[in-house]
């Protein structure tokens, strides 16, 4: 996992067979958007589902691994839809690891050769992204929340002849839940052409959760989230607006304008695209 290849060198590994679709979306004007879904310990019939979601649509997207499990293997069978990233925990307590180094490599042997990351709960130092830019093949970092910012766009954060790009991303709905007056009509944001990275947990979209009560709820009846069952879940999942209806309304706008892996973005930057 060691990347020890110099500062110009860039691992974009498989990202590269999608340098044409990009280059055709960007020359199409396709919206610089992209879902991204942290899978926080969701439970494999919730991953599932929302990958079924994805794929009716033909909706890329990338998914922050937090853990092994038969339904991320299966996304991993669509590289053609799905990117897999990691979504280290450093927190302490962390069930990955007892150091943050044990953490990146328990993530990396989850999904090798992983090229981007959101770290879980947004942890990240100096010292910690010194690490991940030496000792993995991370290129693309998605830690930067800027709620409802416009004008984003791929940033290049260098360290010690290392570039990592770090993209910045503007809605979350665990974050959405907590605003005065959520935007679960998210659609809007895409208006203007700027890059808008949205984040997803599965398992809200699953609920459609507009406040935390019905997740709170399931996680007393399964205190091990991702050994919960679908009857378990089943009288919790919301109906009007909330985490999913704003998923499935993202869907519909980037199956007709084009959709994106974040390793994507980092293949345009390196072609000077257009989210440059
Ligand atoms: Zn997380």
């Amino acid at each position: 996992m060691n990347r020890d290849t110099g500062a110009k060198e860039i691992p974009i590994d498989n990202s590269l067979q999608h340098a044409e679709t990009v280059r055709r979306n960007a020359e199409g004007g396709a919206i610089a958007a992209a879902i991204t879904l942290d899978t926080d310990w969701a439970p494999d019939f919730v991953i599932d589902e929302i990958a079924a979601r994805l794929a009716r649509r033909e909706v890329r997207a990338t998914w922050f691994v937090t853990h092994p499990s038969p339904a991320i293997e299966r996304l991993r069978r669509r590289p053609d839809l799905f990117e897999l990233g990691i979504h280290p925990n450093f927190l302490s307590g962390s069930t990955q690891g007892a150091s943050s180094l044990d953490v990146l490599r328990n993530c990396l042997e989850t999904v090798p050769g992983a090229t981007s990351m959101r770290t879980h709960a947004l942890v990240q130092s100096t010292p910690l992204l010194d690490m991940v830019m030496k000792q993995s093949s991370i290129a693309t970092d998605v830690s930067l929340f800027l709620p409802h910012m416009e004008g984003v766009r791929p940033i290049e954060y260098w360290w010690q002849g290392r570039m990592l790009l770090r993209v910045p991303y503007v809605w979350e709905d665990d974050f959405e839940m907590e605003c005065p007056r959520p935007a679960w009509s998210v659609a809007a944001m895409l208006e203007t052409p700027d890059v808008k990275i949205f984040d997803f947990h599965p398992i809200h979209v699953y609920l459609n959760s507009g406040d935390l009560n019905a997740y709170n709820t399931l996680k007393q009846r399964a205190p091990r989230l991702q050994g919960a069952r679908p009857d378990q879940a089943a009288d919790l999942i919301a109906t009007g607006s909330g985490a999913g209806s704003a998923f499935d309304e993202l869907l519909h706008a980037l199956a007709a304008a084009g959709s994106r892996c974040i390793s994507d973005f980092r293949v345009e930057y390196e072609l000077g695209g257009r989210s440059r």
